[in-house]
């Protein structure tokens, strides 16, 4: 058995141990999510030139699987307490201009008065 073929790419372990192992040439999908979520860069014909393996344990399909999951909720939940907090801020800006509005009404009411 090749070198390319016993160990997993991404943890290394021995492939015998680490039971089934998935081609990463047939998986287009993982290399881009460890790219995005693991700042793993694949490149399958340099990771051959290299002897580097070309397999992935069962295992790290499913953590990455996992991880990318919580990858996406993560940054889902960033861009919804920022479109949060905007809303909130747009709010509280509108109750100052209408407190400024309403306290400009009220000053000019007291000038009326006091002018009269
Ligand atoms: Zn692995």
């Amino acid at each position: 058995m090749a070198l390319r073929d016993r160990f997993c790419r991404v943890c290394a372990a021995l492939c015998s141990k680490a039971g089934p192992v998935y081609p990463l040439s047939r998986l287009p999908a993982y290399v881009e999510k460890a790219s995005e979520c693991l700042g793993m860069q694949i490149d399958l014909e340099r990771d051959e030139a290299e002897g580097l393996p070309g397999v992935v344990c069962k295992r790290c399909c499913q953590l990455l699987h996992s991880y990318s999951d919580f990858h996406r909720r993560v940054s889902e939940g960033a861009a919804k307490l920022g479109r949060i907090l905007a809303m909130r801020k747009e709010k509280t800006l509108e109750q100052q201009q209408q407190q400024k509005q309403q306290q400009q009404q009220q000053d000019s009411g007291v000038q009326s008065l006091t002018l009269t």
